[in-house]
């Protein structure tokens, strides 16, 4: 739904919003905000508010600076919580030039810019369903995060134990009330380890949803006295947190990966478009899994992919074709983790997809058999390659795929690119706990 300047006007007023956040999301996948007080939602809504660009990294170039914040009001949402003046609303932002047009820096207008083209092609909506996981772990004295969990409650303890299961509870109740339609909320694998899952929307939504999402289970994780992250993989030894995605395109008439006839139940448009998304695996895992710590998720015996393959049975593999069909017909990719841009992400994603569209590309045959008991050998022999394993080689085939540097346009693959390569050589300088525990003595 969306709101009319009026409608927002007057619930701010009725509700005593006091400041307003105006929100984007950078390269990095991290949200920034400019709050100003209630008294400025005229000069924002007549799309006058500036911000400088320089002050965000990545963002511009010294001389175009003053850039213009537009808001969707499509996106105006009240804070459930009371600040101590007062509440506070937000609108998310898409961010122009001083010119009027739009900055190709921004995440958001990149992926507007791609649907645009998927729409050219005759469709109507790209549609996106996350699997979220996280972490809930507890504060130090000094309410720093620490790696400890809390669900571990002692056999004798009268106390309930799992103060992660009320946390979660709560973050359900408040993404209810925001409106979200939660379909599963569960405990994941590891020890303090959770998953919500909510209704599919169209890109844009889905991506603001994402957003929103992580800045909901933070405050709230923060006042039960825990800390939740994102981080791909917090803890050596159990599981990581991954985000799949579920994905599905539609027209006019509906969802197009549907068709009842084929024996799979998926339509030629579907078969092109999951080999689109398996000949670019390479290509888009940098942006899909975009830190250092995403490749220590992607490892096997952990439930996270490792080879490029897809499954209709076994979840083992990178994609995998859930059950349902109809309109819930969707391919779900499950390498991507939440330290990745949901914009970008989606972005490339779509891209590859379509790629595989427009040249009608085959997939190789689905492996319904478990690739991790298979020897390299067998898997050579099928044409099964592995994913990148560090973000360093992942980056280097970022460099080789044209559609997806497409798919991020100019300015941001170059800003990622060179943020991806100052990330890498800063790791790899550290020397870790593991290699002293290894080499100090043996040499
Ligand atoms: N945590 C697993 C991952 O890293 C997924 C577990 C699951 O949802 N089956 O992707
Ligand atoms: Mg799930
Ligand atoms: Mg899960
Ligand atoms: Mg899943």
């Amino acid at each position: 739904k969306t709101f009319t300047r009026e409608e927002i006007e007057i619930g701010a007023k009725e509700q005593n919003v006091r400041y307003l956040r105006l929100m984007f999301t950078d390269i990095d996948g991290t949200i920034k905000n400019v709050e100003v007080p209630i008294s400025q939602l005229e000069k924002v809504m007549e799309n006058k508010m500036m911000f400088d660009g320089s002050s965000i990294d990545g963002f511009v170039r010294i001389e175009e600076s003053d850039m213009i914040l537009r808001p969707d009001l499509s996106t105006w949402l009240i804070f459930p919580w009371e600040e101590v003046n007062g509440k506070v609303a937000r609108l998310i932002c898409d961010i122009y030039n001083p010119d009027g047009t739009p900055f190709s820096g921004d995440p958001r207008n990149n992926l507007k810019r791609v649907l645009k083209e998927m729409e050219e092609e005759g469709y109507t909506e790209f549609n996106l369903g996350p699997e979220p996981e996280f972490f809930l772990f507890k504060l130090d004295e000094n309410g720093n995060p620490t790696t400890e969990v809390n669900d571990h409650g002692g056999y004798f303890d009268f106390a309930p134990t799992d103060l992660g299961e009320n946390c979660r509870r709560d973050i359900v109740l408040h993404l209810e009330n925001l409106g979200f339609e939660i379909e599963a909320s569960h405990h994941e694998t590891a020890p303090g380890q959770h998953e919500i899952d909510w209704k599919y929307a169209g890109a844009i939504e889905a991506c603001d949803n994402i957003q929103t999402f992580k800045l909901i289970v933070k405050t709230v994780a923060r006042k039960h006295g825990l800390h939740a992250t994102f981080m791909p993989k917090p803890v050596y030894g159990v599981g990581g947190s991954g985000m799949h995605f579920n994905m599905s395109l539609f027209n006019k008439e509906g969802n197009v990966f549907c068709d009842e006839e084929n024996e799979l139940g998926l339509s030629k448009t579907a078969q092109h478009f999951l080999a689109g998304i398996l000949d670019h695996a390479l290509g888009y895992t940098a942006v899909c899994n975009p830190t250092v710590n995403s490749y220590k998720r992607l490892i096997p015996g952990y439930e996270a992919p490792v080879y490029i393959a897809w499954s209709a049975r076994n979840r083992s593999p990178l994609v995998r074709i859930p059950s349902s069909r109809g309109v819930s017909t969707r391919i779900e990719l499950r390498s991507v983790d939440p330290s990745a841009n949901p914009y970008l992400a989606v972005a490339v994603l779509l891209q590859s997809g379509l790629d595989g569209v427009k040249k009608e590309s085959i997939a190789p045959k689905p492996i319904d058999r478990n690739i991790y008991r298979m020897s390299s050998e067998e898997r050579y022999k099928r044409g099964i390659r592995d994913l990148p394993t560090t973000l360093h080689n992942a980056v280097k085939y970022l460099q080789e795929d044209k559609v997806v540097q497409e798919a991020l346009g100019n300015h941001i693959y170059k800003s990622f690119v060179s943020a991806k390569h100052i990330e890498w050589a800063a790791y790899r300088e550290q020397v870790s706990e593991w290699e002293k525990e290894k080499y100090l003595t043996l040499y």
